[in-house]
């Protein structure tokens, strides 16, 4: 049996004629940039996240770079974050000149340690951005207090997380801003890059609309420094189609990890450690992600049968050459460094089959039988 890790071919053959005719709707029409399909899709993810203001962006690390703009971030300013995470998270503070500042990881969720920020804080200091890793929100509250405490904005990395709860919130609605990724492999994907900035602050959402067009406003009048960075009219067409399934893929998702959790547990007791969610946390998996010894090597022999994984990350962001100036060492932030020793993410989409996950633990406990 072959598991791939994503297989996105079934859910267009379920929407193919829809898709297609929006699709060809905006080619009638000739209106491709910052038309009705992007300001639906604003308007509806907006709505979606309890949030005034939706901003369509050309991708996730661009809504993350915008979003540090719009909140006033600065060269030289410190920004925090964990090094647990997509490079995105960083490389959107580096790219102004702003300072990234990491803090480890919480064991259990992945996510940013709460308990860990305070003593990162200096003067420099303007923001937070707490990435909800593989679907699952970081622990909101405290961040929100010490943001609120240092007078910081939070910038809620949500590429992995839309649809995500905590506490009975929705992403964004303890932040200053978040952002979404639509790239084809998210929850919610487009078919090619795409983003989105939420926000409820008035004044930030109107710098980052400006910001996404050249700092325009009036038109050929620049005030501000600013980028081409939009979510183009074709995306959101195609967006506009898949949004209305989104809870229903995230719902299928969740059934998928329950039953690998189930049959983890069966099969391989405490052999892997499977997946800890909070009870206050509604966890979309866009990842399922377990711990697990031997994770190299467990990966060569599941991939020698058939069954694709991946590892995110294998290597952590303050120990990437192109921070090295940064001067962090191997030790600095040892939640983070055992993760990436130890993670494996199995293959996960709403459409994977009971059979495919069956196959997947099998092959699982048949290696860890062979040791
Ligand atoms: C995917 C991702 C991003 C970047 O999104 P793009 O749309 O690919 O630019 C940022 N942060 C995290 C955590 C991601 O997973």
């Amino acid at each position: 049996m072959k598991v791939p890790m994503l297989d996105l071919t079934e859910q267009y053959q379920s929407l193919k004629g829809e898709i297609n005719s929006s699709l060809e709707e905006v080619m009638s029409g000739a209106r491709f940039i910052l038309g009705d399909n992007v300001k639906k899709l604003e308007k509806d993810v907006a709505e979606y996240s309890n949030a005034n203001h939706g901003i369509g962006v050309a991708n996730g690390s661009d809504a993350l770079h915008i979003s540090l703009l719009g909140c006033g971030v600065e060269p030289g300013d410190e920004v925090i974050a964990p090094a647990f995470t997509f490079f995105a998270t960083a490389g959107a503070i580096a790219r102004i000149g702003a300072v990234p500042v990491f803090v480890d990881i919480d064991p259990k969720t992945f996510n940013i340690d709460p308990a860990k920020i305070e003593e990162a804080v200096t003067e420099k200091t303007k923001a937070i951005i707490p990435v909800h890793l593989y679907g699952q929100m970081a622990d909101m509250e405290p961040i929100a207090e010490i943001a609120k405490k240092h007078n910081l904005a939070i910038v809620e990395d949500a590429a992995q997380a839309i649809g995500a709860e905590y506490k009975g919130k929705k992403v964004g609605e303890l932040g200053t801003t978040a952002t979404y990724s639509f790239f084809p492999t998210k929850n919610l994907g487009a078919y090619g890059d795409a983003g989105m900035i939420i926000t409820d602050d008035e004044e930030v959402g109107e710098k980052m609309r400006v910001i996404r067009v050249h700092g325009s406003k009036p038109k050929y009048y620049h005030h501000v420094l600013g980028y081409n960075s939009r979510l183009d009219e074709l995306q959101a067409a195609v967006l506009n189609v898949k949004f209305p399934h989104l809870n229903e893929w995230n719902k299928k998702r969740r059934e998928n990890a329950a039953y690998y959790t189930k049959l983890l547990h069966e099969k391989l007791g405490d052999k892997v450690t499977t997946p800890y969610v909070e009870e206050h946390n509604y966890h979309i998996f866009h990842q399922y992600t377990i711990r697990v010894d031997k994770r190299d090597e467990l990966q060569a022999f599941l991939k020698e049968n058939g069954v694709a994984t991946m590892i995110y990350y294998p290597k952590p962001l303050h120990l990437q050459p192109v921070f090295a100036e940064l001067g962090y060492k191997e030790g600095d932030l040892p939640e983070t460094e055992k993760a990436c020793a130890e993670v494996i993410s199995l293959p996960m989409f709403p459409e994977l089959k009971k059979e495919q996950q069956e196959y997947v633990v099998e092959m699982i406990e048949k290696f860890y039988k062979e040791q």
